[in-house]
């Protein structure tokens, strides 16, 4: 891992920084067999939620799918525009899909997969900054963490104990008082 130039405060060595971002707690796994099986369940129906992305322009197939606290299944795809900046992710499609549909239920967990047009194969893909703040939003809305799963570019299955670990020294409410 290298050196990161700061400015005039010098160089970084984020091996050195790294570690004491809030990463600990963090569960990784080989294989998707080895998830437990709700996790398994709900990356199945992301990598199902994927095949059908619109997704002409990036050709990045994106799926999500979550759970509710009352067992209700919700999933979530990317959809594309010609106008770029009117795509939507597919992990925002499922939170608002979740939020408006299913109000006041809260969301136990969320899995992400993302694979390129034809091919098959999951690849490594992590929520955008703007997925990660609104996945904050809904968990400290509702005050019980959300578990994320996400294959990681290691090509490690990696659960998130809560959309927090997502989002360090993040914008939120209490910004606002
Ligand atoms: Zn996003």
């Amino acid at each position: 891992m290298s050196n990161f130039f700061l400015g005039r405060r010098g160089f970084i060595n984020l091996e050195e920084y790294l570690p004491s971002l809030p990463m600990k707690g963090l569960l990784t796994f080989e294989q998707i067999e080895d998830l437990d099986s709700e996790s398994k369940y709900l990356v199945h129906k992301a990598k199902d939620a994927a095949q059908y992305a619109y997704a002409p322009y990036s050709k990045f197939h994106v799926g999500a799918a979550l759970i509710l606290e009352n067992d209700i299944l919700v999933i979530g795809n990317n959809q594309e525009n010609v106008a770029y900046p009117m795509c939507m992710c597919a992990e925002r499609v499922a939170l608002y899909t979740a939020a408006s549909s299913h109000q006041g239920k809260k969301i136990k967990k969320m899995a992400v997969v993302a694979h390129k047009k034809n091919q098959k194969e999951l690849t490594a893909a992590t929520p955008c900054g703007g997925c990660r703040q609104v996945m904050l939003e809904y968990e400290t809305l509702q005050n019980t963490p959300i578990q994320i799963v996400l294959l990681t570019k290691e090509s490690k299955w990696t659960i998130f104990p809560s959309a927090s670990f997502l989002l360090p020294f993040s914008f939120n409410k209490e910004n606002l008082i």
